[in-house]
């Protein structure tokens, strides 16, 4: 990658989800320039080729742009969805009969689901779900057993349908691995192929995590991908700790969460899984449904601006659109609204609130260096009203510890690493720019002076706080922290 421009806008970050809409070079270019930072590719549709050469498109865009830009492997996991031909209508009322992927038949009448094990934990009373649902159906007789097992269900709510529409079973939740064989096939490719992230849909606890990282640590060339716990699931909510710990970054999934638990507790877990992962020092994305109406419609409704900001206020790093962008008509206005409402709300948060003291992060043992140097550089960019956090850094952990102390200054942080300046796309108020290497500290104040300077963010007579991040090639790499004034630049940093 070519050096980076830094990227401006508001301290919120946003994941957009790729589809048909925006697929192209030039769509793909338009969503960066609105303000999408990681691209989310969501392989529960689409061919594996079809997504790889989407991964090429966007290097090209990022190439062109010379801007840093993450992309998102969202793993489909056990996800039930209807298999084969289905009608294009449910009526109220009707009774229909549900079979396995064992049964493979498209008879009709029959509705098929394409996930083994599932139908055989339903019992008479359960609610089959489909279309995050929309559509609702109660089980009533459960005929034979084993693989031929039939389940007969009277629609209780009905609708339109369309194949391929998700299923979900909350009355049995089954105990389904997160990580399929076919999901272990698309995370080799897609770590091969370069992908930041990986998104573990339905994990159930931090081992579904472990064993995916351990499953793909040979596969990059050098950083492995992040892994994303997407927490969907009443089971991953039960283990929240674990799996936050286990992760790399958190993602609130409301839409099957919102099926598979009760709708009215959605906004309380929605805190309660943002405070776990602030809680850990994880960045966390909130996702689903934040400006659905905006698939249709040209602005949203006052209840999803509302929403947008509220997550903004619960201390999100990220928030998620899916098919606002995927098969939305309004892709690139979609991430200017979300990048309109972030910005008025961090000018408000700015305005009115005290100082926001991030909790301390509960981390296994790890260094307490850079944590320490973190929240020094809080206490003294306040003291010097500076305007900037200038940071260097070869690892992966420099950038993370320095979102999690929310300035509501920009944080440059500037690598030679592309692979880790992309990853730092999910960090709330976190600017990465990518250098060639940087040999000595000067050279850094001289390369990161220019860049504040030229964004418009510093002025001669300004304070900064620069920060070294440990991992450099150094002979003693040392964590380090430090002001400069902008005049002083090169030699004068202290
Ligand atoms: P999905 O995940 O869009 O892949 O289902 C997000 C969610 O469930 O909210
Ligand atoms: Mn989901």
């Amino acid at each position: 990658m070519s050096i980076g421009a830094s990227i401006g806008g508001p301290r919120t970050r946003f994941v957009v989800t790729l589809g048909p809409a925006c697929e192209s070079a030039e769509q793909i270019g338009r969503l960066v320039e609105a303000g999408a930072g990681v691209l989310r590719l969501n392989l529960s549709h689409g061919s594996l080729e079809s997504h790889l050469s989407t991964v090429a498109t966007i290097r090209q865009v990022e190439e062109a742009r010379g801007v840093p830009i993450a992309i998102m492997a969202d793993l489909p996991g056990p996800k039930i969805r209807l298999a084969g031909v289905v009608p294009e209508h449910l009526e109220t009322g009707a009774s229909l009969t549900m079979v396995g992927p064992e049964e493979g038949v498209d008879e009709a009448g029959l509705l098929s689901i394409d996930v083994r094990g599932v139908l055989q934990a339903v019992e008479i009373g359960h609610r089959i779900l489909i279309d995050d649902g929309n559509i609702r159906l109660l089980v009533v007789a459960v005929e034979g057993r084993g693989d031929r097992v039939r389940v007969g269900c009277v629609v209780t709510s009905g609708g339109a349908l369309r194949p391929r529409n998700g299923v979900n079973v909350p009355d049995s939740d089954p105990d389904l691995p997160a990580v399929t064989d076919r999901d272990l096939d698309f995370a080799h490719a897609m770590t091969r192929a370069g992908a930041d992230f990986l998104a573990v849909s339905f994990c159930r606890d931090g081992d579904d995590l472990r064993r995916l990282r351990s499953e793909v640590s040979g596969d990059a060339a050098g950083f492995a991908p992040g892994i994303v716990a997407k927490v969907e699931r009443p089971a991953a909510v039960a283990n929240l700790m674990d799996v936050v710990a286990a992760s790399d970054a958190v993602l609130v999934a409301r839409g099957d969460l919102g099926v598979e638990m009760d709708i009215a507790e959605v906004p309380v877990v929605q805190k309660r899984i943002v405070a776990a992962a602030r809680s850990a020092g994880r960045p966390v994305i909130v996702a689903t449904q934040m400006l659905q109406s905006m698939i249709e419609a040209a602005s949203p409704t006052r209840a999803e601006a509302t929403d947008v900001a509220n997550a903004i206020f619960d201390g999100a790093d990220a928030l998620m659109l899916s098919g606002e962008t995927a098969i939305g008509r309004h892709p690139v206005l979609a991430v200017e609204m979300l990048r309109r409402i972030a910005d008025s709300t961090e000018s408000w948060m700015d305005e009115r609130e005290g100082p926001e003291v991030p909790s301390p992060i509960l981390l296994e043992a790890s260094d307490p260096w850079m944590p320490a140097i973190a929240r020094g550089a809080r206490r003294i960019a306040a003291d010097l009203k500076a305007v900037a956090v200038l940071a260097w850094t070869r690892d992966e952990h420099t950038a993370c510890l320095l979102s999690h102390e929310r300035f509501r200054i920009p944080v440059f942080v500037f690598t030679d690493e592309p692979v880790l300046a992309r990853k730092m796309r999910l960090l709330r108020g976190v600017r990465p720019v990518v250098t060639p290497a940087i040999t000595s500290r000067d050279e850094f104040l001289r390369i990161a002076t220019r860049i504040a300077t030229a964004d418009g963010i510093a002025r001669a007579g300004d304070a900064c706080v620069f920060v070294h991040g440990s991992g450099r090639n150094e002979e003693r790499p040392t964590d380090a922290i430090g002001v400069i004034r902008i005049d002083d630049a090169p030699g004068g940093a202290s």
